[in-house]
Order: structure tokens, then sequence, then C-alpha cells
């Protein structure tokens, strides 16, 4: 539930608040609005009950959440969330864009690919160094020296990195490295890892399962905030249908519909979500016109031979054109009314 507090409370009075949700052994999660504190109270439902908190001093209001998702939730926090990755704002109102090759391969390739995207204007820097592969004899990533050499490409460019996390076990090690710590489609569901990244001191993007609801979806992310992580970035990349001339179907009604249900910045990812090069830049602008915060894209200097997921990585030139196309439809839809 909600605990709205009165304008005129003093963090005295806010503190007395939590200090009763925690001696009923519930857990508190403030959030300061511009006029008011907001307390979101947490756990056995049994224990939550409203009499208990609306006869506080100060204490204005008393709602029930009833979305199963509680912290990720629009009724418990208003405004946007903002998500800083390195100095870079996801959710600001501004679209940003995080681009490299679905994998690692070299020394030679990120860094040279790093230097392409950063050139086309591109915000962070994605590279798989784990990589959950359909096949067991496909390329499985190179590990921790992957992470080393994106953190190689991080000092010679600037650019913030992003990597994909697959076990809990591991999550210490890819966090000494990255930014922005991945969980992909497949680990949306595991429990396990999304508690491990709750207390990583580093913001998560975590990627919709192909198959995940949009309530299940949230509820990953729930499991994030409610362990203490506030930075969590959601990403769509498409989900199983029944068309086949696309890898996924990509989802942009998930878009607007998360902006409505949650604060939670929400980026697109077009290259999985349609598996073609060709099809990646017209979705990418359709992606940015309903509203994502930003865009994650598989970039190649030479997709022909990329290690995995060459036949939806763009070259060079086309994410040149795809970077100049987005920015048009940015400038278009926030330009004010009559301009
Ligand atoms: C990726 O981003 O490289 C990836 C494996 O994506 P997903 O988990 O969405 O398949
Ligand atoms: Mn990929």
């Amino acid at each position: 539930m909600i605990i709205v507090m009165s304008a005129r409370a003093t963090p005295e009075d806010v503190r007395h608040v939590v200090g009763r949700i925690e001696e009923l052994g519930l857990k508190a999660h403030l959030s300061k609005g511009v006029e008011r504190t907001i307390i979101g109270v947490i756990g056995d439902e049994r224990l939550l009950k409203k009499e208990q908190f609306s006869l506080l001093p100060l204490v204005e209001d008393v709602i029930p959440i009833l979305k199963p998702y509680k912290l990720a939730s629009r009724e418990f926090k208003r405004e946007n969330t903002v998500v800083d990755v390195a100095g870079v704002k996801i959710g600001d109102g501004r679209l940003t864009v995080i681009a490299g090759p679905c994998s690692v391969e070299s020394e030679e390739q990120i860094l040279t690919t790093a230097r392409i995207v950063r050139n086309a204007g591109a915000d962070l820097l994605r590279g798989g160094a784990y990589k959950p592969r359909t096949s067991p004899y496909a390329f499985q990533g190179l590990g921790e020296e992957g992470l080393r050499l994106l953190a190689l490409a991080r000092e010679e460019t600037g650019l913030g990195i992003v990597t994909e996390v697959m076990e809990s076990s591991e999550v210490d090690l890819v966090a000494r490295y990255a930014d922005l710590l991945q969980v992909g489609a497949r680990n949306m569901h595991n429990t396990k890892l999304l508690r491990a990244l709750s207390g990583v001191g580093k913001p998560v993007l975590l990627k919709r399962n192909f198959s995940a609801t949009l309530n299940e979806f949230l509820m990953s992310a729930e499991y994030l905030l409610s362990g203490g992580n506030t930075g969590v970035v959601l990403c769509e990349r498409g989900i199983r249908t029944f068309v086949e001339y696309t890898r996924n179907t990509l989802d942009l009604n998930l878009v607007p519909a998360v902006k409505l249900l949650s604060h939670l910045p929400i980026i697109v990812d077009p290259s999985h979500g349609t598996g073609r090069h060709d099809l990646v830049l017209p979705m990418s602008r359709a992606a940015v016109a309903a509203g994502a915060d930003g865009l994650m894209i598989e970039v190649h200097p030479h997709p022909a031979d990329a290690f995995s997921d060459g036949e939806q990585s763009l070259t060079p030139d086309m994410f040149a054109q795809l970077m100049h196309e987005v920015k048009a439809v940015e400038r278009a839809i926030t330009a004010p009314a009559g301009a």
C-alpha cells in the first residue's frame, strides 16, 4: 500500500511513520516528490491494514496498490524514473542509443565498432562476453577476456559499457566491468539472478522474455526494486508469435502500456525484435515514435563475418543513417505544437 504524507509533514513525521512500518516487520520505500513524500509499504499482505497508518500524524491518505507489482507501479511513483548509466541519463526525455556488436569477438573488432558507434552519436556501447546461445555448438562468448576488452573500449572512447550477466555466481565479476548489467530475455524469470542483481549497486537492463506478459515483466522488475536496486531499465525485444518472416514480433504496444502503468524507463531492441537488418531502421523509427526512451542496436564492422547475429547487425553506414533518422523522429515528436 501507499502512504501519502501531508505536504506539511517534516522529515521527523516521515521517520515516525517509517518506524511504525518497521515495527510491524514491513518494509518502507520512500519516494520524495516535489510536494510531498510517498511511502510504499511492502510485506506480508495480511499485515497491511489501512487503519494502522491512517491515524498517524500528518498521514494524508492510505491507498492500497491493487496491481501485483508495487514499487514498479505509477501509483507508487508518479514521476518518471531517470537511470544514470556512467553519466548517461536514460529516461530524461532525450533518446539514448546503445549500440555495438552482438558478441565481443576480438580487441580489433570491439575497438573498431566502439569508434564507429561513438562517431555516429551512440551514447553507450553494448557487447556480449557471456552469450546465451540456442546451440551448445555456437560461439559462447569470450568470458572475462571479453569484459576486459569492453573496458579497454570504454577507456578509449569514453562510452559506458552494457553487457549481459547470465549467472548469479558471475554478478560480482561482470559488475566490476559493466556500467549497465543486462539480464537477457531467457533469464527474465530467473529470480535468483534478479535477487543477486538487486544488491549489486549498478543499474540493470531487464529484457522481456519472449513469452512474458506485461504483468510478469513488471514483476521481474519488482524483484530488483524490492531488493533495493532502483536503477532498472526495461527493454522490449520482441515476442514469439505465429509469424515466421521475422525472428520475433516487436511488441511496440508495450512501450505506451509501460508508460501508463510504470515509472520505469523503457527502451526497444529492434535487432532481436526483427532479426533482419533491413527491418531494423524502420522499426527503430517506429519505436521512437511510440515513446521509447532509447534503442539498443547491433552493429558490426563486417556483419557477414560476425560470430553471432550477423543477419540482424547493421553496417557502419546503415547505423549512421539510423542515427540521423531516429534523431529526426525524436525532434518531430518533441517539437512544440504549431512549430
Ligand atoms: C542480446 O542482447 O545479445 C541478447 C542475447 O538478447 P535477448 O536476451 O533479448 O535474446
Ligand atoms: Mn544478439
